[in-house]
């Protein structure tokens, strides 16, 4: 027996496939559920670019039912329903739940702004100024050993309404570990994650993009979703300043997931990029969106 709650994240699969298809089915007015969801991930020589593999549609689509609770521009998290308050309650996936997203409804003048690495005292703190002068709400990855050295930046983050997800506790390649030690990554993050900030997280990103059919099988045994992205300005190779903030200005479009980086080496040309390519974006009319909280 499905719940309301699990028959409209369905629903909402199968929309955002039809979306990406160019099959929407939805009035302009109605596309609430922004997913694309790919089946490939952004190599790093794909940098910025945010190529749509052809999606297979499925043929039916319908209404949310009634009482279903506004879907953003990312899509609920998964299960029945939020876990009781303070507990923590893995949630298996359902394996259309559990396929990496690298894009946002494209129909949308809407960007997922994701920030990796961190927390990092050098850094973290003026990204977090720069959000909150600019009202941008983001998702932080971050790494488990760095959040168990900084919990007060990872409560800061959380305080800032950002959304907080699970970049594993090392940030080590996913493809060449075990089970074990994939679930070992994810799962003692998790875990650090929500008693810093009193949240399951529901979202997470392997290191490099590199997901493997462990870790994806991991993180959905786990209940996290796994979010790429579509817009790399490789800002963590040090380009300059200026380059990474052409990067992101040249590609992002409506529906795009931009990647930062506010931990893992010195991270001033981001922050640097941030001060001019935050403000230009939200000149020309688009507006930020992270998971909700
Ligand atoms: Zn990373």
């Amino acid at each position: 027996m499905l719940s309301d709650r699990q028959i409209s994240a369905q629903i909402t699969s199968r929309r955002l496939l039809l979306v990406a298809a160019g099959m929407s089915l939805l009035g302009a007015a109605g596309c609430r559920s922004p997913w694309s969801d790919e089946g490939t991930a952004p190599s790093a020589e794909a940098a910025a670019s945010a190529a749509a593999p052809p999606p297979t549609a499925p043929p039916t689509a319908g209404a949310p039912p009634a009482g279903a609770p506004p879907a953003g521009p990312f899509p609920p998290p998964a299960g029945s329903g939020a876990p009781p308050a303070g507990e923590p309650v893995h949630r298996e996936l359902t394996e259309e739940e559990s396929k990496p997203v690298f894009e946002l409804d494209p129909g949308q003048r809407v960007v997922g702004l994701t920030i990796d690495d961190g927390p990092d005292p050098r850094h973290t703190p003026t990204v977090l100024a720069l959000l909150q002068q600019y009202g941008i709400r983001a998702t932080f990855f971050l790494i488990g050993e760095n959040a168990a050295e900084h919990p007060e930046l990872v409560r800061e983050i959380a305080d800032h309404g950002h959304h907080i997800a699970n970049h594993t506790w090392t940030h080590p390649d996913l493809r060449h570990m075990s089970e074990e030690a994939v679930r070992d990554e994810l799962e003692r993050t998790s875990d650090l994650l929500q008693r810093t900030t009193g949240r399951q997280p529901t979202w997470f990103r392997a290191p490099g993009g590199d997901w493997s059919p462990v870790a994806l099988r991991v993180s959905r045994a786990l209940g996290l979703r796994n979010l790429g992205w579509s817009v790399d300005p490789q800002d963590w190779a040090r380009p300059g300043t200026s380059v990474i903030v052409d990067r992101i200005l040249k590609n992002v479009r409506p529906g795009s997931i931009v990647l930062n980086h506010d931990g893992g080496g010195d991270r001033s040309q981001t922050v640097a990029a941030m001060k001019t390519y935050l403000p230009a974006l939200l000149d020309s009319g688009y507006s930020f969106s992270a998971p909700p909280n």
